[in-house]
């Protein structure tokens, strides 16, 4: 066979098609890509085109990889969310589609803040949450929290990688910990949410990544218990807490708010419908 980019490509869907890869063609082209440093169009472009024997190689140590189960972004080191191209590995959750909604609502809320307004994000990981409203909402600065200092230094790299660095202060900590006295317009976090019981049954790549950042307690409700119990303390008046919610929680994420005294607060669904953020003012 020659090891011309079109055959190269087919050979390697079929055998993640095989192993029932969900998106086997996609995640041969990303990783093909991620090989020859190029974008996803040129591989079509360019489909007769033979490659080295380096490439080829490379880009079957990938696909064994991938029949690993590990996820394409682990193996790519990156992953784009609100079109930024972030990097990640193993520490770090992957950024996924789903929370951008709560990125925007965020992002927003601080863009009408006079003097630009200053949040915090708990669970930081890879920083995507925090470093994207930075980056669209220019006068805003953040402190961004995280129990992991292996996911922190991901973050930090890419507060460098997007230059806003010199508008984010990160700490290492539990939850509000690290944030003892300090006041915030927003407060947002994505924190972990599937009940542990659950963990086992995800799919295989979701368990590659760090249960610190996935598992939420018996119920899955934890760290929406112990944010809703400090937020106030850490809120101006007026200010907003949001927070990303799993599967069927977030009636009761909902009632948490409620019986904290926060108002307006919004069930807001993602671009699948799926009811993805609840978010609430303090007043
Ligand atoms: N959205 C992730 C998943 O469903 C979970 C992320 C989290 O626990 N915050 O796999």
């Amino acid at each position: 066979m020659k090891y011309s980019i079109k055959n190269v490509l087919s050979d390697a869907t079929q055998r993640l098609s095989a192993q029932k890869i969900d998106t086997p063609r996609l995640d041969a082209e990303i990783l093909l890509a991620h090989v020859l440093n190029c974008r996803r169009l040129t591989l079509y472009i360019d489909s007769e085109k033979i490659l080295p024997l380096e490439s080829v190689l490379r880009f079957n140590d990938l696909i064994n990889r991938r029949l690993k189960k590990i996820p394409v972004a682990y193996l790519t080191g990156t992953k784009d969310f609100m079109g930024l191209t972030f990097a990640v590995n193993e520490n770090v959750l992957v950024p996924r589609p789903d929370t951008e909604i709560l990125t925007e609502l965020v992002g927003e809320f601080l863009r009408e803040r006079v003097g630009g307004g200053i949040f915090a994000d708990l669970g930081t990981g890879s920083g995507a949450i925090a470093i994207s409203i930075l980056k669209f909402v220019k006068s805003a600065r953040a402190m961004a929290v995280d129990i992991s200092e292996a996911a922190l230094s991901v973050a930090k790299f890419n507060a460098e990688k997007f230059h806003v660095a010199d508008r984010i202060k990160f700490l290492c900590g539990d939850l509000f910990a690290p944030l003892e006295g300090k006041i915030f317009d927003a407060i947002v976090s994505n924190p972990p949410y599937i009940p542990t019981n659950e963990l086992k049954t995800l799919q295989a790549e979701v368990q590659r990544e760090p249960k610190l950042a996935l598992d939420g307690g018996a119920d899955g409700l934890n760290f929406y218990r112990r944010i809703l119990c400090d937020a106030p303390r850490f809120l101006v008046d007026g200010g907003i807490l949001a927070v990303e919610v799993g599967i069927n929680q977030s009636s009761v994420v909902k009632n948490l708010f409620l019986a904290t005294g926060f108002v307006d607060v919004e069930i807001i669904k993602d671009l699948s419908g799926l009811e993805r953020v609840v978010a609430g003012k303090f007043s």
